[in-house]
């Protein structure tokens, strides 16, 4: 397994990666793009904080590359379209840096009410100014938190420590989430109404581009102070400026801007406004546990495909992602099997969930049945749980995925029908105990076979001998059987012969057309698995 690490990283995210054995890390950090270019043709894994851009141009020349990870939270740098239609995942540190970026809320906060910079700027002029400024406590004052997610409710959290009232706009949490945190949910204009201090925390959407606008702002309480450690184009930096002159709005904290750097200083220069270069998230700590949370994610990825903070398909908590590993094993190996009986162009895959599985999100199981689908026909690496879906509109394969909670006679059942223009296969199967996936049934025929290495599924009437005929058929060609599976319905019977692949022998098409040859055999197909 190759990594390459194309950013600063912290040492202690690049030993999590050295650890496992035959592992290589590089690192190019401040080394020429080139390098890096030609260091990804055999790359497995791409850890980028926001200085590399991973574009079209990056990507197409990584072509082994299964996972791209951002040391951070925005992945502007990278190009998640060309990412997602190549297959590759794409990761982020969501949270990691929340902590540090309320406590820059709070540094800006206290700054304003106790004029920090300017007592500061002034004893640095060796002015002792004791009686020009006095400040204003946080305790007892109303706190308005837009956006109650990671960084809003690690604020809000601190600012009950402060002995604020915290009430907060967001219309996407239900109101005894934030009841249950001692929060008001309030309308936005009641909000800015009330609080003695606003900060933001929301991502810039449609929504909230310039969610304070000129009128939001003047709705704000006389003396309000505003601090913005989200994104600068949440707020009309304009108005802002007139409305701090004009006296209405007490002071702004800011730490992002709507140009970066700014190329008016103005508002930054203002005596009621504390500005920060976008550093809110900047700390020893919140680098730290982002360089480790994305390592982590990777590892876990590149190890046992655990799918972490992905922002290009559905993340699944490690426990849920453990009970579900076995049945998207199961269901490749249903979509790679199906695939091989089939024979021609695919027009729909049906997937059907039944008793407990049938219960919660299973888009990793239905991933996994199309990449095993695709498997068969796709060259090596090109599908991937990212992609598949992708890949089967593209391909005018209809995914038609239904569920029954009611069992059908296992506890849980996957079952899996494609069908080509002229027929249909019909494969089900369900994990016996751990690390035990076995077919149950074949083309409406009931079986219980594994399914693993190489398999003949023979279709036959269902009269005496043909399992004697196709012993010595196989035996013929030094082919020694490994299980044999019957199923049989009045319709007819379904044999599953598992090779034994010791022997090294191999089921040629020579081997399928002597069973072939048999007069009861209707169908004889090698699986590959
Ligand atoms: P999050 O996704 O955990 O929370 C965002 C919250 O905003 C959610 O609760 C969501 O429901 C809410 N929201 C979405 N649309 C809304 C709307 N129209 N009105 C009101 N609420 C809305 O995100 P987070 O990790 O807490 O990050 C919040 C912001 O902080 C992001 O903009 C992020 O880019 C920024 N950030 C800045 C820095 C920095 O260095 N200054 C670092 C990290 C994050």
């Amino acid at each position: 397994m190759k990594i390459v690490v194309a950013d600063d990283l912290p040492a202690s995210a690049v030993d999590l990666l050295r650890a496992p054995d035959a592992w290589t890390v590089e690192t190019f950090a401040g080394r020429p793009r080139s390098e890096l270019l030609t260091a990804l043709a055999d790359t497995d894994a791409l850890l980028v904080r926001s200085a590399t851009k991973v574009d079209r141009e990056l990507l197409e020349a990584a072509p082994t590359l299964r996972i791209v990870a951002r040391a951070g939270t925005g992945v502007d740098n990278v190009d998640l379209e060309v990412a997602s239609t190549r297959g590759i995942m794409v990761t982020n540190a969501p949270g990691a840096n929340s902590v540090s970026v309320a406590e820059h809320a709070f540094a800006l906060m206290l700054a304003l009410a106790r004029r920090v910079p300017i007592a500061d700027g002034s004893m640095k002029q060796q002015r002792w100014e004791k009686n020009r400024l006095l400040g204003a406590e946080l305790r007892g004052k109303t706190l308005g938190v837009v956006g109650l997610g990671r960084i809003g409710q690690e604020v809000a959290h601190r600012a009950r420590v402060f002995g604020m009232r915290v009430v907060a706009y967001d219309p996407f949490i239900p109101p005894h989430v934030a009841a249950d945190m001692g929060i008001d949910l309030l309308a936005l204009d009641d909000l800015c109404a009330q609080a003695d201090f606003i900060t933001l925390h929301v991502p810039v959407t449609d929504e909230t581009r310039r969610l304070f606008s000129r009128d939001q702002l003047a709705r704000c309480k006389v003396g309000a102070c505003l601090i913005n450690t989200a994104r600068g184009e949440l707020v009309d930096e304009a108005a802002l400026l007139d409305l701090l002159e004009a006296g209405h709005l007490g002071g702004a904290g800011l730490d992002v801007f709507e140009k970066e750097p700014p190329t008016e200083w103005t508002l930054v220069s203002h005596p009621r406004v504390v500005a920060t270069p976008h550093i809110a998230a900047s700390t020893s700590e919140a680098q730290e546990l982002v360089g480790l949370d994305v390592a982590a994610g990777v590892r876990d990825y590149l190890l046992h495909g655990v799918v972490r903070n992905a922002v290009n398909f559905p993340s699944v908590p490690a426990e849920e992602f453990a009970k579900l590993q076995p049945w998207m094993y199961l269901a490749e190996r249903l979509g790679v099997c199906a695939a091989q009986l089939a024979h021609g162009p695919i027009q729909t895959v049906g997937i059907r969930y039944y008793g407990q599985l049938a219960e919660g999100p299973r888009e990793l199981v239905t991933g996994s049945v199309l990449v095993g689908v695709f498997r068969h026909v796709l060259s090596a690496g090109t599908v991937t749980l990212v992609n598949a879906r992708a890949l089967a509109a593209e391909r005018g394969v209809e995914v038609v995925e239904t569920r029954s909670t009611r069992p059908r006679n296992f506890t849980s059942l996957v079952s899996v029908k494609v069908h080509t223009s002229t027929a249909e296969q019909w494969l089900e199967g369900t994990i016996f105990e751990p690390g035990s996936p076995r077919i149950t049934l074949v083309n409406g025929v009931e079986v219980e076979a594994p399914i693993e290495g190489t398999l003949i599924v023979i279709e036959n009437q269902d009269r005496p001998g043909v399992i004697g005929e196709v012993g010595t058929r196989l035996g013929r060609h030094g082919i020694n059987i490994a299980t044999f599976a019957l199923g049989r319905t009045s319709a007819g019977a379904v044999g599953v012969v598992k090779v034994d692949e010791q022997t090294g022998a191999e089921v040629t098409d020579a081997v399928l057309t002597e069973i072939r040859a048999i007069s009861a055999v209707r169908r004889a197909t090698v699986v590959r698995l």
